[in-house]
């Protein structure tokens, strides 16, 4: 079969099996089973795959039929215009966590050598990017999970990137330790909600989604323990999910922040929160 044709059946598989993206999920494995690019495999009308590279792909739709991450099957996952390696045990990196590297970004640019540490670092995208948007930048990363602390440092050594990464509960490994900026993207989703996710998010691990009883768990744990781990005149950036940004502001001024900022996601939904110091 010509990869057209088996691009056509896969993606009609994928839907029937409830993927919300069939053709570019399919799209996506062929390229990777074949080695050429997806756009080229959809104009393939001579040319297929071997035997050997089909199968790959066959073994490649059966993980995605049963609804495993895309992310998780192919290994990777854009983030900032870097490839990050991803891996079953680890959270994926989302788009708007992008903007949240962004915005560190912007307030850490006019600083000879920042100091930035990365909370719940997960594969390390937001830690990596920062070093890499911020040349000169020291950045720490660090996060509880041993499956998340490898991925980070496999993802340092794939990209030359200079950093310390760090096993421990948020700031247990950073004692004494202070930072221009905190950014954080920490488990936010209340932990009954955790329950009826869509079907790929129930495959990454809960330990980086609940955040207790309302979500909010960590940013009380922020909101306390950043102040000691801060220089003067540092900032704290956090990802919050779907209705916790105002009540995140909140944790943070009580915690000692002296101004907050709220900013939205690419779907206008308030999912940044930073948290300034005196
Ligand atoms: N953004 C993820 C989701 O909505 C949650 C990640 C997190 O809890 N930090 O599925």
């Amino acid at each position: 079969m010509n990869s057209r044709e088996i691009l056509k059946r896969a993606a009609e598989e994928l839907r029937l099996a409830g993927v919300p993206d069939p053709e570019y999920d399919s799209a996506a494995m062929l390229a990777q089973a074949v080695g050429r690019p997806a756009l080229a495999l959809r104009l393939e009308t001579e040319q297929g795959p071997t035997e050997a590279e089909e199968a790959e792909f066959r073994r490649m739709m059966a993980r995605r039929l049963r609804r495993e991450p895309l992310q998780y099957i192919l290994g990777t996952a854009a983030f900032c215009g870097m490839e990050l390696l991803t891996a079953p045990g680890v959270l994926i990196p989302r788009p708007e966590t992008e903007l949240l590297a962004e915005w560190a970004a912007e307030r850490m640019a006019g600083r000879r050598e920042p100091e930035i540490l990365d909370l719940c670092c997960g594969t390390g995208c937001l830690g990596l990017s920062l070093l890499k948007m911020l040349p000169g930048a020291r950045v720490a990363l660090s996060d509880l999970s041993g499956e998340a602390v490898r991925l980070a440092r496999k993802n340092r050594e794939r990209l030359g990137a200079d950093c310390e990464i760090l096993q421990g509960d948020l700031f247990g490994p950073l004692a004494g330790r202070r930072f221009d900026c905190i950014v954080s993207n920490p488990p936010y989703i209340p932990s009954a909600a955790c329950e009826c996710l869509q079907e790929e998010v129930m495959r990454e691990p809960r330990m980086a989604l609940d955040g207790g009883k309302d979500g909010l768990d960590f940013y009380r744990r922020i909101a306390a323990e950043a102040p000691a781990h801060l220089k003067a005149g540092g900032a704290v950036l956090l990802e919050t999910g779907f209705g916790e940004a105002e009540d995140t502001a909140g944790i943070m001024r009580e915690g000692g922040a002296a101004r907050t900022e709220i900013r939205s996601d690419l779907n206008g939904i308030a999912r940044m929160v930073l948290a300034e110091y005196a």
